[in-house]
Parts: C-alpha cells; sequence; structure tokens
C-alpha cells in the first residue's frame, strides 16, 4: 500500500453513455448498426453540400437522448475518484455532457470531440447555443442559417472529415505520456487519432485497461480487458483503486 496517488487518464467513448439511454454508434443497438445510412448525418462532406442531410441532422439533435439523460454509476464513480484526491484527467470522445454533469470538474474533462450543446458558423465563425438553433428549427427554419452572415451553422461538434481541435489534440496525447494508470472505456478504439492515446500511454509505461463490451484492437497491448457492463466495471474499478491508496 502507498499513499503516493497515482495519475488516471481516462479514454471514454459511447459506451459510457448508452446506460443512461444515450445509444452508441458501433455497439449491437448502435445508430450505425441500426442504420448504416445515419454515418452521413455526422460526416462534414455531407453536411455542408446537402441542405436534406442539415435539415435530418437539426432534427436528429432535437431527439437526442443526450438532452434528457442523466449521468450512470460510471461517470459518478469517476467523479468521485477525483474527489477522494486523485489526479484525474478525463479525455472523452462523448458530445453529451455527462462527466461534468456528475462532478468532474469541467477544466479536467477534454472533449476531443466538442459538445453537442454549442453551434458555430462554418463562415464567420461565430458561435452560439444549440438550444437557441433547435428553438429556430421548431418554429420552422429547417436548417437555420447564421444570423450574422447568413452561412452555415452547425453542431459545436466534430464530425467525420474535420479535424480536432489542435490544442485539446496536444493536451491529450500530453496527458498520455504522463499518466501511470489509463483506462479506456466504452469505446471500440476505431476513431483515430483517440484511440492512438492507448498506445502513447502503453509507451510511456501506463499500466492499461480498457473496460469494453466488444474486443478492440488495443487489446493485445492491454494489461486487463474488463468485459463486464461498464456501470458495474468501472465502479469495481474505482473501489479497488480507492483500496489500495487507503480510502476504501
Ligand atoms: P463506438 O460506438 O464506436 O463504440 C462503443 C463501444 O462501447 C462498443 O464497442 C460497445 O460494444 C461498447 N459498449 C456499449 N455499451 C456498453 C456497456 N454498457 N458496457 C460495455 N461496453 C459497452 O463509440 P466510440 O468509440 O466512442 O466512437 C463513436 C464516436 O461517436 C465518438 O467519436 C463519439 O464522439 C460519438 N458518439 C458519442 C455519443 C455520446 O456523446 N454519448 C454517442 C454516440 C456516438
Amino acid at each position: 500500500m502507498t499513499d503516493r496517488k497515482p495519475m488516471i487518464a481516462v479514454l471514454t467513448g459511447a459506451g459510457i453513455s448508452t446506460d443512461s439511454g444515450i445509444p452508441d454508434f458501433r455497439g449491437p443497438q448502435g445508430v450505425w448498426t441500426r442504420d448504416p445510412d445515419a454515418e452521413k448525418l455526422f460526416t462534414y462532406e455531407h453536411y455542408m453540400a446537402d441542405p436534406e442531410v442539415r435539415r435530418r441532422s437539426w432534427l436528429a439533435r432535437a431527439d437526442n437522448a443526450a438532452w434528457a439523460a442523466l449521468p450512470n454509476a460510471a461517470h459518478l464513480a469517476l467523479a468521485e475518484l477525483e474527489r477522494a484526491g486523485f489526479p484525474v484527467r478525463i479525455i472523452t470522445q462523448n458530445i453529451d455532457g455527462l462527466h461534468q454533469k456528475a462532478g468532474s470538474t469541467p477544466r479536467k474533462v477534454l472533449e476531443l470531440h466538442g459538445t453537442m450543446f454549442t453551434v458555430r458558423c462554418m463562415g464567420c465563425g461565430e458561435r452560439g447555443t444549440m438550444r437557441e438553433a433547435l428553438d429556430r428549427v421548431a418554429a420552422g427554419e429547417p436548417d437555420p442559417a447564421c444570423l450574422s452572415c447568413g452561412g452555415i451553422l452547425k453542431a459545436g461538434t466534430v464530425m467525420f472529415g474535420e479535424n480536432l481541435d489542435g490544442e485539446t489534440l496536444s493536451q491529450a496525447g500530453a496527458i498520455a505520456k504522463a499518466c501511470q494508470v489509463f483506462w479506456a472505456i466504452g469505446t471500440s478504439l476505431t476513431v483515430q487519432p483517440a484511440a492512438s492515446l492507448c498506445a502513447i500511454a502503453m509507451t510511456e509505461g501506463a499500466h492499461i485497461t480498457i473496460v469494453n463490451a466488444e474486443p478492440t484492437p488495443y487489446d493485445v497491448i492491454a494489461d486487463e480487458v474488463v468485459r463486464t457492463p461498464i456501470s458495474e466495471a468501472v465502479p469495481q474499478l474505482v473501489r479497488a483503486l480507492l483500496a489500495a491508496h487507503g480510502n476504501g
């Protein structure tokens, strides 16, 4: 037993939020598993070129389960680990804000793929809230344009075909390099560059645990692979860490 707490980097994906009622993309009940055509709604090229894709995309945003979703036991356990004094940094591919809702300190949560709660004009860069944009959709504008320049509005999320924010990505890389413990939770580890953070952490000697129902390409480099459902597995991992460092 030691009281020196390890730095923990946690890479989360859509699978951590399925128990909060938000479907993932590639799991058995995933959005794309059920409707491969849905990929277009999340692809920058299609979104920018096709008003019909944008119309469907706004309707899907309005209907998104994340508006009403609550954090589950996994999000809450990660927030508890931070409260217990562990240096925890969350790098999430999710856009649903559930780590922050669970109580993780917002500046310690890196949103690699942005957030669904803001919008941005692709012409002049002006930002606004998703709520305002969706109010305009509900009032009869199927594809609301920027009120300043008339440009195309888009959610503050990173679509396929768009670059990630450079500063966020370099912070994520630095966290993966510096941590002693790296957990990848609820991600198929097929979306780059997020998935490669596992390899960075492994190269620097971190202890890697992957929690995912299905196999991932990085299972072979993990020290531990856990197939238990995430909302059971993550509280167990957290309890074990707390107990090992005298907080149990
Ligand atoms: P993914 O859909 O590719 O993979 C999710 C993985 O989680 C699957 O392998 C699935 O088997 C596993 N999983 C799902 N529920 C689980 C559970 N309860 N217990 C154990 N395993 C479970 O997700 P990804 O790797 O995050 O990539 C998808 C992309 O889509 C990301 O970029 C993300 O931004 C976005 N996305 C986000 C949300 C969200 O914000 N909640 C939802 C859907 C998609």
